[in-house]
C-alpha cells in the first residue's frame, strides 16, 4: 500500500506518480512558494541592473537582435524593481 511521504496516511487510489495525500502536497507547496528567492536575494538589485544594461546595450554589441533584446528586457526588470520599491 502506498502512504503519504509526509503523514503516513494512505494514498491508494491516488494516481501512482502521487507521493503525498493531498493536504500535504498543498502545505509543501505553499512552503516551496514561501521560500522561493527575491530579487534582493539573488542579488538583482538596482545598481547590477545598471551594471547589465551598460554591458548589453545595442550600442556596444553592433545593435544585434539578442542585444536589443537583453537590453530591453533588463529596461523591464529595472522598472518592474523601481515599481516594487518606490
Ligand atoms: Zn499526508
Amino acid at each position: 500500500m502506498r502512504l503519504c511521504r509526509s503523514c503516513g496516511v494512505s494514498i491508494a487510489s491516488a494516481p501512482a506518480h502521487f507521493r503525498y495525500c493531498f493536504p500535504c502536497w498543498r502545505e509543501t507547496a505553499g512552503q516551496v512558494r514561501a521560500s522561493a528567492p527575491t530579487a534582493p536575494d539573488l542579488g538583482v538589485t538596482p545598481a547590477r541592473i545598471k551594471q547589465l544594461i551598460r554591458l548589453s546595450h545595442p550600442d556596444r554589441h553592433g545593435n544585434s537582435a539578442d542585444a536589443n533584446d537583453a537590453t530591453a528586457w533588463l529596461i523591464e526588470v529595472r522598472d518592474k524593481l523601481r515599481e516594487a520599491n518606490p
